[in-house]
């Protein structure tokens, strides 16, 4: 859960760079960082927090050059710390390098056991410095073949931007399992790379494509050149950045997000329906999946729950236990809209239940005569090794309840989640041309796509495309001090 952003050839590098990683805000709240080049040298600058919080603008005016890249974290591998916060920016024999990555390399314990043997010192404990390290050992001559050469000895997702002094590079892994897209400033020309097109929105540019899976695209001053330095393999991006992860608003591979979730909201409606006199969101991860449900059912859309987007990572506790604390402090019923209603109330996903067996006894002591809880994805089963903060397998609770149990849990009425099929099919067809028009229709077969593995969706099957060997290691030192 990170987000990645690259800006070549534009003297106000690190400004861009900053508004682009505030658009990337929701991929990770933890730490920010941005590097930029002024063609000889690299200049960093890292914290903890929000990017708002992160750069006050005397620390952006001292990040000097016309070439940055940024980055947002929420650490899956690796603590939450300082020495953590990317871009890793070093200086090596071959001169001085800056990488953001997002993903999750799956091999990183193994390769870092290998690299230390033979003498590397690691600074941090994100599974990122690997790639580093790998790029410093390399024989390459040039800093894309550097990479190149490291990246062929990892495994895991990766979508990462590298900076050196003179060049901007952009790979995406063969899976094209994290998203990660191409843009073009409409007043310089300036190219721009980022996790997610909506960065491109607020600086003005226009998307240009998504970076291909296993393209490794050079920016430099002679322009753009693409390699495809890894072995061709079936694509398998994230679904979960459609069902939650990405903005609303972004378009990945073509796919419009916002238009995946009510489709996804229709699948619902189609295969669980129940008689009920209102559709609620949980907002606002739930509200186009609410909107498709709505549409599709007849059933009125409401707002049933108010969010506050004010709840910050630390609050003042009461010292007397409050019932449903932390969940009331975000979200709060509208009983008008609920009194004597029979409700259905549709979320996303259902991690440890935790959050939904709370949002039901709201819903009731709100005066809901009945609460249906309705999912738009499979029940959740399996730990993520690619990026998305999961807890452990047996903390997720569909890994070791039936939906009846689960249900019976969270005392809902009824308890119903979309399929494995109904969900991947609602995704596809909210695929979108370059003008806007769906092109579901054109597609060969959705069922033939499917069949070609166009997802990764391990986190409700357990079918991992890339193999995860766990290698558990304790580290001795305690560094309390960053
Ligand atoms: P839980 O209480 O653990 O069942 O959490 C369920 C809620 O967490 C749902 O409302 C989801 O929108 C949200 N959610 C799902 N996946 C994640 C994730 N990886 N990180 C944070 N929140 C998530």
């Amino acid at each position: 859960m990170c987000g990645v952003f690259g800006i070549y050839g534009h003297p106000e590098a690190a400004n861009l760079t900053y508004l682009g990683l505030h658009a990337l805000q929701h991929r990770g709240q933890e730490s920010a960082g941005i590097v930029t080049s002024d063609g000889t040298q690299l200049s960093a600058f890292r914290g903890m927090g929000h990017v708002i919080d992160v750069f006050p603008p005397d620390q952006i005016a001292r990040l000097r050059g016309d070439v940055a890249i940024g980055h947002v974290r929420y650490s899956t591998a690796g603590g939450s710390m300082l020495k953590n916060a990317q871009p890793i920016a070093v200086d090596y024999a071959r001169g001085s390098m800056a990488l953001a990555h997002n993903g999750n390399l799956t091999n990183a314990e193994a390769l870092r056991e290998k690299l230390e043997a033979r003498g590397s010192i690691f600074q941090s404990t994100s599974d990122t410095e690997v790639i580093v390290h790998l790029c410093a050992i390399s024989t390459q001559r040039a800093s894309e073949d550097r990479l190149a050469d490291a990246l062929s000895q990892v495994q895991g997702a990766y979508s990462l931007v590298c900076l050196t002094p003179s060049s901007l590079i952009a790979v995406r892994d063969p899976l094209g399992i994290r998203p990660l897209c191409l843009g073009k400033l409409r007043d310089t020309g300036a190219l721009v790379i980022a996790s997610e097109p909506i960065s491109f929105d607020l600086i003005d540019a226009d998307y240009v494509r998504d970076i291909e899976p296993g393209e490794m695209v050079i920016i430099e001053r002679s322009g753009l050149r693409s390699m495809r330095p890894f072995q061709e393999q079936p694509h398998r991006t994230c679904i979960f950045e459609y069902v939650y992860f990405a903005r609303p608003d972004s378009n990945l591979d073509g796919v419009s997000v916002y238009e995946a979730r009510k489709n996804l909201g229709r699948a619902l409606a189609e295969e669980h329906p129940v008689e009920a006199d209102v559709v609620v969101p949980v907002p606002d991860s739930g509200v186009p999946a609410t909107i498709g449900y709505a549409e599709a059912s007849g059933i009125p859309f409401e707002l049933g729950l108010v969010r506050s987007h004010y709840v910050g990572r630390t609050f003042i506790e009461p010292q007397q236990s409050i019932r449903h604390f932390g969940v009331r402090l975000k979200l709060n019923p509208v009983s008008a809209t609920l009194r004597g209603k029979r409700v259905i109330v549709v979320d996303d996903s259902i991690v440890r239940g935790t959050t939904s067996r709370k949002i039901v006894k709201m819903l009731r002591d709100a005066g809901a005569r009945e609460v249906h809880l309705r999912i738009s994805s499979p029940p959740t089963q399996w730990p993520c090794y690619y990026g998305i903060d999961t807890p452990t397998r047996g903390e997720l609770i569909a890994s070791t309840h039936s939906v009846d149990e689960i249900n019976q849990y969270i005392t809902s009425d009824s308890l119903a989640y979309l399929s494995l099929e109904r969900m991947q099919d609602a995704v596809i067809r909210a695929h979108t041309d370059a003008t806007g028009r769906s092109t579901y229709r054109s597609l060969p077969v959705v069922g033939q796509l499917l069949q070609t593995g166009a997802f990764c969706h391990a986190c409700w099957t357990g079918d991992y495309p890339i193999p995860f060997v766990p290698h558990p290691r304790q580290r001795q030192m305690r560094l309390l001090d960053v």
